[in-house]
């Protein structure tokens, strides 16, 4: 599945350039551009879908297998002891601004309170 108008499709297709941290058959982790904290990945399903919500209703292994990736990005940013957060923004709400779903790994300083 791919979007041929989704600027993470074309991440994860390689016609967009990103700093990859790691990536599996069906996983990517790369740098968010505008990073919130020292360390701020992007772990993606390279297939698309729009959000958490319809990642998880469709296909609950890879959001699993996100999930784990998401784990071993703070193990290797180096952050998993320190402390981490996962965010994955879904729906108007959530001011979720890129539609092919995506988790936040932040870490690398204190973060405080979790929304605002
Ligand atoms: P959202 O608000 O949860 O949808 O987060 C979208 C994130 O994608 C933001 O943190 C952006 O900085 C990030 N972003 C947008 N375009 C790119 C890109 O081309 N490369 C890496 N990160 C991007």
């Amino acid at each position: 599945m791919n979007d041929a108008d989704c600027i993470f499709c074309k991440i994860a297709a390689g016609q967009i350039p990103s700093t990859k941290i790691a990536e599996t058959e069906r996983v990517l982790a790369f740098r968010d551009l505008h990073p919130k904290a020292p360390s701020h990945v992007l772990v993606i399903p390279k297939d698309h879908y729009a959000n958490a919500t319809e990642l998880a209703a469709s296909d609950p292994a890879l959001a699993g297998d996100v999930l784990a990736a998401a784990a071993e990005v703070a193990v290797a940013e180096g952050i998993a002891d320190s402390g981490w957060r996962l965010i994955a923004n879904s729906g108007p709400d959530s001011g979720q601004d890129v539609f092919h779903v995506h988790f936040h790994v932040l870490g690398g300083k204190p973060l405080g309170p979790m929304v605002s």
